[in-house]
């Protein structure tokens, strides 16, 4: 199969559907994802998108950033993203994305290492909330085309510049021609068995870039989240309570009923400190309580959360949560600049595949859906601006294999090899660990 695009987009989650959704209505569009539309993390997505209240709140929040990155983000990153956020949370609401409020304004509540209230939600299905407005909005636009279930393989090369990229669907090769491609193929959590994420996120992006010479940046800075609904027998993705849960109050407890950490500081601080009472303890897991809080008022914030411990016999209500850290997030990647452009000419790369560097060494709390949002517009407005001068390349394209469950296993061992020849911490006991 061939076809022509404009833009071919790998990936729907917030990154490519908001991408999407800005490019000028005069390109031929064409969205890709290895699955099922909504099969993505910002689907999953709990707790919420951070955004600066107001003008004046901006410095706080880039301080705030930069503090639980341990200064090691891009300031300049950080800085956009800060003072594009408030335009953001504007548009989405302009799509009619859903957000909780108290009368006519929105309700802002607390996540760790935020200095005040700033994340908005819709109670703690916030990615749904999100998706499913940005994938209503796509569907209506008559220049792009949705494929699911279609693989993207690799990119198409000519010289230094991207011309496309060959897929897999319905077992058949599919050699798609653009100008321009955005990579958003999200996250890496699918090559740990330890992990929140999508187990089908196995990094294809970032194995992609490793074969076509790609610039990738931090690859060592990968978050744990702190607590992960502990479940010794499951073999798929871990449940996660969401950070919100601590900013409502929420205690983390060890075996002996005891705190013994802020929780609210920044994730990396907060997952030491239980791997630490772990190890101490010899017990796999800790607590955490929030049944001092009127049950009504959980249920009624935390549905979502209260529904899937009760199918795990766990009543949030009335018993401490037993939780410990998984990996969740990958603040580095495929290097982009402040357009989402990489080291490749015409070739993007938005969302949790990329690294903009505004999250340094450790994300602060709901920073991802909202720089999924700010970066993939970026991009938009930069293939708007530049596409006109760019060609359709006529090249030879390479028969590749379609074994899709075999291309995985390859780039799942691609990536994993580099992750560790980068950084001596991250081995195989962490890919493996349980
Ligand atoms: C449980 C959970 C809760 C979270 N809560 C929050 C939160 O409250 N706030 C926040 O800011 N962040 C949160 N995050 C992080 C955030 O959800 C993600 O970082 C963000 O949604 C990533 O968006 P994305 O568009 O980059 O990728 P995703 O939403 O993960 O989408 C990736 C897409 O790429 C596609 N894809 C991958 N490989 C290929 C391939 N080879 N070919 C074709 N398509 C491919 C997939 O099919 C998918 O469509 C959470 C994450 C998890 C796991």
């Amino acid at each position: 199969m061939e076809m022509n695009v404009d833009v071919l987009i790998a990936g729907s989650g917030v990154a490519g559907l908001y991408c999407a959704l800005n490019l000028n209505s005069n390109l031929k569009v064409l969205i890709i994802t290895k699955s099922k539309l909504t099969e993505t993390n910002t689907y999953l997505a709990q707790g919420g998108i951070s955004t600066a209240r107001d003008e004046k709140d901006i410095p706080l929040f880039i301080e705030d950033t930069l503090k639980a990155g341990q200064y090691k983000n891009d300031r300049n990153s950080v800085q956009i993203l800060a003072e594009e956020s408030m335009n953001s949370i504007d548009h989405i609401l302009t799509l009619g994305v859903v957000l909780d409020k108290i009368g006519e304004d929105l309700q802002f509540t607390k996540e760790g290492a935020h200095s005040i209230n700033r994340i908005v939600h819709n109670k703690d299905t916030t990615g749904k909330a999100l998706a499913d407005a940005l994938i209503e909005h796509v569907k209506t636009l008559k220049n792009v085309t949705i494929f699911e279930d279609t693989y993207l393989v690799d990119i198409i090369k000519d010289n230094n510049t991207c011309v496309g990229g060959i897929a897999i669907k319905e077992n058949t090769q599919f050699n798609i021609k653009s100008k321009v491609l955005v990579l958003a193929t999200g996250g890496i959590g699918g090559i740990f068995n330890n992990s929140t994420n999508q187990r089908l996120l196995t990094g294809d992006g970032i194995a992609i870039a490793i074969r076509n010479n790609i610039k990738l940046k931090d690859l060592n800075y990968i978050q744990f989240h702190p607590t992960a609904l502990f479940d010794e027998n499951i073999d798929n993705r871990r449940f996660l309570i969401s950070e919100a849960v601590r900013g409502e109050g929420g205690k983390l407890i060890n075996s002996k009923g005891e705190r013994f950490i802020d929780e609210l500081l920044p994730r990396d601080v907060v997952s030491n400190a239980i791997n630490e009472e772990i190890k101490n303890s010899g017990i796999p897991n800790v607590w955490l309580d929030i049944t001092f809080l009127d049950s009504e008022y959980i249920k009624k914030r935390f549905p979502n959360i209260y529904e899937e411990c009760l199918i795990r016999g766990i009543d949030i209500t009335k018993e401490p949560i037993p939780v410990s850290p998984a990996q969740h997030y990958f603040m580095g990647g495929i290097e982009t600049d402040s357009t989402s452009k990489t080291s490749l000419e015409n070739l993007y790369a938005a969302g949790e595949v990329s690294c903009t560097g505004v999250h340094g060494a450790n994300r602060l709390a709901s920073n991802s859906l909202l720089e999924g949002l700010v970066f993939s517009k970026r991009a938009a407005d930069s293939i708007n601006k530049n596409i006109t001068n760019i060609e359709f390349h006529e090249i030879a394209i390479p028969k590749v294999s379609t074994d899709v469950e075999k291309l995985i296993t390859e780039n799942k061992e691609l990536a994993i090899e580099e992750f560790k020849r980068r950084s001596k911490d991250l081995n195989d006991e962490l890919f493996n660990h349980r």
